[in-house]
């Protein structure tokens, strides 16, 4: 393939992804989003290997590389379950990271290209440099993110004494070495700086992701989304590939978007989210009587008894949580909403932009059990509709329904804005305990007077639900 030709590809791949973001802003055009990205990397690659930087010798390495990554990456995709995606999508930031450190090595130790000028040969090492750093970060902090939204590691947030103090010392020693390895004459004397520099990275990545407490965690994932676009920008750089410069572009600013919108979302300022600390100590002790002291019984229901309140309602909001991820509980609670409908009751269901474990994590379960659109609202379309609604239905949410953000200042997650189910007639939270959510924070909903508990798994909960509303 010429190089004229190869370009025009690239463009073509830049246009599909571009339309590929625009499809995926929708649920109704997000299935068309996902061809369309498709398509562009499957041109993106084909003009890649068959371009004019690929000799007949490297086809070979690149299809085999093809094959073995592919067939991994086909058998995670088949294998992972939809509450694993987190997990996954994080694991797949870190191999971004990690190529963009080897990428960023690679070209320091290739001293084959030839630079016209000095100051073209220093720009390189400076792309080498910050390749380099941003690919550690995401590395490191992404393979931290993975242990976080498994349960591998705690959602506590790791606050070392004068860790601010370290975070700056580290970046004034990457700055000092970034000196060091421009004035380096060659690839050994400018290899000891580089690794320095790779390691305080590294190191700072686990530092940064290990700080962040549980409730801030959504801006985390999408941050690592965000650092993974740079890093291939910076890999991009590197190779002088045009195509990787636009898409890590791409991913990098809507990544940024996300997390501004994330942090939007719960009230939170990114600096302070990056500061880390927020949302994993123990609730401190409210003033006794405080409006969000947890206190007095909770009130259980059972499946039929949770049926009768629904038939005899006119309006029902249903908050899903992490909890309906776990359960599969998706397309039970669509039957469910399908024969309320046919009975006449308006229900339409609330959702918070941090509900599950991923953006949009709750829209994909709805849209994929076919739940219409135009009856899942967002956050902020719903909030004031509860005073006037008989029954909200909590399907494994925990902290997206807190109370305590409202009310009590002391609480670690004060301030994050949450569904005020508590606001409908009656309130019904499905759980399988009184255990707390991902944030760790004890929650009053539960022990309201209009509150009630459904305890057990979602779907079999759901399930005697349905049975009970049939019959
Ligand atoms: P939470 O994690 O607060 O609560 C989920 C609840 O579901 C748990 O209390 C659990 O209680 C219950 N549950 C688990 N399994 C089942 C089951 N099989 N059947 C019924 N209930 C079940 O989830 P939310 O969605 O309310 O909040 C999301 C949290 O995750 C927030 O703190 C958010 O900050 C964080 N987060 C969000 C990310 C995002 O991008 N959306 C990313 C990372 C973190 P029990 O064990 O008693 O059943």
């Amino acid at each position: 393939m010429s190089a004229s030709l190869a370009t025009v590809a690239y463009i073509g791949a830049i246009i599909l992804f571009i339309m590929s973001l625009g499809g995926l802003s929708n649920p109704e055009t997000a299935r068309r989003g996902n061809f369309l990205g498709m398509a562009g990397m499957a041109l993106a690659v084909f003009a890649t290997v068959l371009g004019p930087r690929v000799t007949a010798a490297g086809i070979p390495w690149i299809v085999g590389a093809l094959v073995v990554g592919g067939g991994i990456g086909l058998y995670a995709a088949k294998k992972v379950q939809m509450t694993q995606m987190p997990e996954l999508v994080a694991l797949m930031h870190s191999l971004v990271g990690l190529a963009a450190c080897l990428v960023g090595f690679a070209s320091y130790v290739d001293t084959s290209t030839v630079f016209p000028t000095p100051v073209e040969k220093t720009i390189h090492e400076v792309e080498i440099y910050i390749g380099i750093l941003i690919g550690a970060v995401t590395f490191s902090g992404s393979i931290i993110a993975f242990g976080k939204l498994s349960g591998r590691i705690g959602g506590k947030p790791l606050l070392l004494p004068g860790r601010h103090l370290m975070n700056l010392a580290g970046l004034l020693v990457v700055a000092y070495f970034g000196y060091v390895f421009l004035q380096s004459h060659d690839v050994n004397a400018g290899m000891l700086p580089l690794l320095v520099m790779t390691v305080i990275a590294l190191l700072f990545g686990i530092h940064m992701v290990m700080a962040i407490g549980g409730a801030d965690m959504p801006v985390v994932v999408s941050m690592l989304n965000s650092y993974s676009g740079w890093a291939a920008a910076a890999t991009g750089f590197m190779l002088s590939n045009d195509l990787l410069i636009v898409t890590g572009a791409l991913v990098g600013s809507s990544g940024a978007i996300l997390s501004y919108i994330m942090c939007r979302a719960m009230n939170r300022n990114f600096f302070s989210v990056i500061a880390g600390g927020f949302g994993g100590g123990a609730p401190a002790p409210a003033a006794a009587g405080g409006a969000a002291q947890p206190a007095g019984e909770v009130v259980p229901v059972s499946a039929a008894e949770t049926a009768e309140l629904l038939k005899e309602s006119k309006s029902v909001i249903i908050v899903p949580g992490y909890g309906m991820a776990v359960a599969q509980a998706q397309h039970t609670v669509f039957e469910i909403t399908k024969l309320l409908r046919d009975k006449g009751v308006n229900v339409r269901f609330g959702i918070h932009p941090v509900a599950g474990r991923m953006p949009g994590h709750m829209n994909v379960l709805l849209a994929e059990a076919k739940v219409p659109y135009d009856i899942v609202l967002e956050m902020d379309e719903i909030n004031e509709d509860f005073p006037t609604t008989d029954v909200t239905i909590v399907i494994g949410a925990n902290d997206i329904v807190n109370p305590a953000a409202q009310d009590d200042p002391t609480s670690p997650i004060a301030g994050m804005p949450v569904l005020e189910v508590w606001k409908a007639k009656t309130s019904i939270v499905m759980k399988r305990s009184m255990a707390s959510g991902y944030a760790g924070v004890d929650n009053p909903l539960f022990y309201k007077e209009n509150n009630r508990m459904l305890f057990g798994d979602a779907k079999k909960m759901l399930d005697e639900v349905l049975v009970a509303l049939r019959a």
